[in-house]
């Protein structure tokens, strides 16, 4: 609802944002405080949010945009949903932080416990790449191995041993990994390529005992929605399993986005420990890992390997994430599913009719939207893509009103609060950004 913008009104003022721009570039590396925010591999003005609700997002200059970005996957329900808005509210009038424990923090944990059948216990921490990080040390506390073994393209949070071939962020600004990653941490990370049992396999024959863990997204998300090929993540688990290592799935991006249960839902298989972070903390800094009891009762202060979070459990985060999970049932589930397949439909109907070689790919209902023909399997697959089309694509959907990732490596989220208002702005837009597509060069 209230979505409008004229066809053809193409010429939408930014200067506001532009004023913001320059004032944060001057107090702010790159003006930003999360790279891919930038818009520097698509160009063009990065859009200041002054206001959203439902699936609108309103700009500092009044513009309005149809959300396909969703805060990289957390507001499944769209903005400002009023039963979280309140839980939030309520719960900061009564205190905004203890250091001590509170009764939200162990409905959070109940619920997640009761979403995900593996996991049994559970840590809230306040990042996903918190979450990541503490899963790799409790992996290498339990198993006293020191090597991890993880995936070309798989993103798992700036974890120094985890950016090695990160995906996204790193992809699009072409750093192969980051300085200040020292060359010990980054020796003891195995990478391989993705959807390729056969190298984990060989990487377990040469380093017999001496992996603690493999940590996979459990779809990958980073690299464009990438799903795993059938019976992989079963092939983890059996390899993982003979040798002794533990298996993390990392489900920041689609735990209880793709399904309640989240990939796990979709593809059983039962890791020692899981990661969330995204959809359970209702949009405020919120996260978790959790997993075996007796893996994560390994933990401080049950256990020796040490873990700890001045905010973490934090009750208004808590309460926000635990409004989210208790209204995403399973209406809102079905609605993300057909939503993400209009979505789909869209951008294909509009690709197909300009002759753009695209392919639409799905990881439940993570959508990306590939300038190529085939299927995308790993992160070359992904990076031989005709990426270069993705700017002027990206560019035409957001002065017609749709907000997509500033990213060709990225999946687009979709909330169930798109409506036919938001479809009719999204498909108005497509056939011109198809268009741009169409005619970009390389
Ligand atoms: C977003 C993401 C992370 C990192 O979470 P942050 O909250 O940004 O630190 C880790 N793993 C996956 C799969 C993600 O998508």
């Amino acid at each position: 609802m209230g979505v409008t913008k004229s066809p053809g009104d193409n010429d939408i003022r930014t200067e506001v944002s532009a004023q913001w721009f320059a004032r944060a570039e001057t107090v702010t590396p790159g003006g930003v405080n999360s790279p891919v925010r930038a818009f520097g591999s698509v160009g063009g003005t990065p859009r200041f949010i002054a206001s959203a609700s439902g699936s609108t997002l309103v700009d500092v200059d009044g513009n309005r945009y149809v959300d396909l970005v969703c805060s990289w996957g957390p507001m499944i329900l769209g903005h400002a949903h009023p039963a979280v808005v309140e839980a939030a509210v309520r719960a900061a009038e009564s205190g905004l932080s203890f250091g001590a424990p509170v009764p939200g923090e162990v409905l959070l944990a109940e619920e997640i416990v009761a979403r995900v059948a593996p996991v049994e216990e559970v840590r809230l921490v306040n990042s996903g790449t918190e979450a990541t990080m503490s899963a790799v040390r409790l992996a290498r506390g339990y198993t006293g191995r020191a090597k991890i073994l993880k995936f070309a393209g798989c993103y798992h949070g700036h974890v120094d041993a985890l950016l090695a071939d990160a995906g996204s962020g790193l992809a699009t600004f072409g750093l192969p990994t980051s300085p200040g990653v020292t060359g010990a941490q980054a020796e003891d990370t195995i990478v391989v390529p993705y959807n390729d049992l056969d190298a984990v396999k060989a990487a377990f024959e040469a380093n017999p005992g001496e992996i603690a863990c493999v940590i996979t997204e459990a779809a990958a998300g980073n690299m464009g929605a990438v799903p795993p090929l059938p019976g992989f993540n079963a092939g983890l688990r059996e390899i993982t399993e003979r040798d002794g290592a533990l298996l993390v799935m990392d489900e920041v991006m689609t735990g209880f986005r793709v399904s309640r249960a989240g990939w796990y839902g979709l593809d059983p298989v039962a890791a020692d420990l899981f990661t969330f972070g995204k959809v359970m903390s209702g949009g405020l800094p919120a996260a978790a890992f959790g997993g075996r009891a007796d893996v994560m009762n390994r933990l401080a202060p049950a256990g020796p390997v040490y873990q700890a979070g001045t905010l973490s459990g934090n009750p208004v985060a808590v309460a926000a994430g635990l409004a989210t999970l208790r209204a995403a049932d399973d209406s809102v589930y079905a609605a993300l599913d057909r939503n993400c397949a209009t979505l789909g439909h869209l951008a294909s109907e509009a690709l197909t009719a300009e002759g753009v070689p695209h392919r639409v790919q799905n990881a439940g209902n993570l959508v990306t939207i590939f300038f190529t023909d085939g299927p995308v399997t790993n992160y070359d697959e992904a990076k031989a893509a005709q990426t270069w089309r993705y700017g002027p694509f990206f560019q035409e959907l957001l002065r017609r009103g749709v907000y997509a990732p500033p990213s060709a490596f990225e999946a687009w989220f979709v909330s169930s609060a798109l409506d036919d208002d938001a479809f009719s702005v999204v498909a108005d837009a497509m056939p011109h950004a198809a268009r741009a597509a169409a005619a970009a060069q390389p």
